[in-house]
């Protein structure tokens, strides 16, 4: 018997409807996080490329540069 990916219950096909979950909120589940995960994949890797790059160029130049323009 085949087992619902939400809650791991297992699930019988051919009395239910709701496909390969045990119940219709456990597929309202699986597909809320579907939506999450496509949302928030493209976002975290937009953050990610802000992140690293504002932090190699402010914070690492700022601190591997001691302003050798004021001392010479
Ligand atoms: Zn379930």
């Amino acid at each position: 018997m085949p087992r619902c990916p939400v809650c791991d219950a297992a699930v019988d096909l051919t009395a239910s409807p709701t496909g390969p979950f045990c119940s219709d909120r456990c597929r309202l589940v699986d597909l809320g996080r579907w939506l999450d995960e496509s949302y928030s994949v493209p976002d975290v890797r937009r953050a990610g490329d802000d992140e690293s790059a504002g932090e190699s160029a402010g914070g690492d130049g700022g601190a591997a540069r001691p302003d050798p323009d004021l001392e010479e």
